[in-house]
């Protein structure tokens, strides 16, 4: 398929790629777990590789390979597995790439679920150094002789920052290291990840991808960039195969298959619906996003907003530099003495809700939420106060949005 544009893509990929049956333009949702074969040479065939073929919905279905060929087709990859959330697919990416005795370099700024596993890592001998990767050459410092990977997020949420994406892809790519990047935030109309040499994307689908706040899902999508040949845990069994696939292969084998977190045909199918408007619903949020920081900048009753396409956020550069708009989340504080409770529970039109990527503008106090389990003084570490908010924006009509802002502060 030739077609330029992002959206003319991904609104014909469903049917140009998958090819459903009758004239289809959506490649309907398969229930059947499993899947028959007149003569068992097949089902053998299958199961040793020889024949491509769906055995059990565990592993694969035409379903399931529908938007797993999407996505990869959206990020310009070799490939793609979907998992039954954005956590499923991180965790069982990393459980089944790493083993005891490496060492993860992880950004200090990941999204919490993401931070607390880590100590699930720690616990299976896994080594894992918590860097600032908003700078190179701390990363660098912490690369160690069984560095196996270095994983960050594009946009850390809550306090938005960017990290090095090039520079560490570079570092990456000189090493030899897997670089792992979470685009949750940023999917590919906003950054092109091959362009700063992502090895691997892993995330979230239930964001912005699908979209309406209807369904969770999680991938990994291989970038083809890496050289398998230089991760020295594969194995052995599947090296049989061409090495750009290893890391899929062991992916789904040791991960998806044998812990089995995989996603549903219903919850493939409604995905794929949804990320037909990705774009537009992306540039619509990071419209929205950018009016209400700026609006919110200049409110008396406002200590601090973080939006990367604000120019004194300390990464703006970076953001200017790789991505298309400056994403759709940004945190503010509110100034000492205000109660952002009083004013979260004045808001009429956004919701009070722990999401973010969806079609409905959302808030949620950080320090008492998504951030509680880690205590106050890491908190304050991190540079979160009491005070703070997180936004997600959704694609209504900013002027409501910032009216009922107006409104909530106003009554403060
Ligand atoms: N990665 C990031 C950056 C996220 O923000 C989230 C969820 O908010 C996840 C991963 C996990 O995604 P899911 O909720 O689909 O498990």
């Amino acid at each position: 398929m030739e077609f330029k544009g992002f959206t003319t893509k991904l609104v014909h990929a469903d049917r140009l790629l998958n090819q459903p049956q009758d004239g289809a333009v959506h490649q309907p949702s398969c229930n059947s777990v499993l899947f028959e074969y007149k003569r068992v040479e097949e089902l053998v065939d299958i199961f040793q590789g020889r024949q491509a073929g769906h055995a059990y919905s565990r592993q694969s279905s035409g379903s399931i390979d529908a938007l797993q060929n999407m996505l990869s087709h959206m990020e310009g990859g070799i490939g793609a597995l979907t998992f039954a959330s954005g956590m499923a697919a991180i965790t069982t990416s990393l459980l089944s790439l790493l083993k005891q005795g490496d060492h993860l370099i992880l950004s200090q700024f990941l999204f919490g679920n993401t931070n607390s596993f880590a100590h699930t890592l720690r616990g299976f001998g896994i080594e894992v150094s918590l860097v600032d990767v908003t700078d190179v050459t701390l990363v660098e410092a912490a690369i160690k002789p069984n560095t196996r990977a270095v994983y960050l997020e594009t946009i850390a949420n809550p306090v938005t920052q960017v990290a090095d994406l090039a520079a560490i892809g570079a570092l990456c790519a000189q090493k030899g290291i897997l670089y792992m990047v979470d685009n949750t935030m940023t999917p590919a109309y906003l950054f092109d990840a091959k362009e700063v040499q992502a090895s691997l994307l892993v995330g979230s689908l239930t964001k912005y991808i699908a979209g309406h706040g209807h369904v969770l899902g999680g991938a990994v999508i291989d970038t083809g960039l890496y050289d398998w040949t230089r991760f020295p845990n594969i194995n052995p069994a599947y090296q049989s195969q061409p090495a750009h696939l290893w890391g899929l292969i062991q992916i789904k084998k040791k991960g998806l298959r044998d812990m089995g977190g995989c996603l549903t045909p219903q919850s493939a199918h409604a995905i794929s619906v949804g990320m037909e408007t990705l774009a537009l619903r992306l540039a619509r949020s990071c419209e929205n996003a950018i009016k209400l920081a700026n609006f919110l900048s200049n409110h008396e009753k406002v200590a601090k907003v973080y939006y990367p396409g604000l120019c004194d956020h300390p990464q703006h550069q970076l953001a200017r530099q790789h991505f298309k708009h400056y994403g759709g989340i940004m945190s503010f504080d509110l100034k000492p003495g205000y109660d952002c409770f009083a004013f979260l529970n004045s808001l009429k039109l956004v919701l009070n809700a722990t999401h973010l990527g969806d079609t409905r503008t959302l808030a949620i106090p950080v320090a008492h939420t998504i951030y509680y389990e880690m205590g106050a003084e890491q908190r304050s570490k991190m540079g979160i106060s009491d005070n703070m908010i997180r936004l997600s924006l959704g694609i209504e009509d900013i002027d409501d949005i910032v009216d009922d802002f107006a409104k909530g502060l106003d009554a403060l």
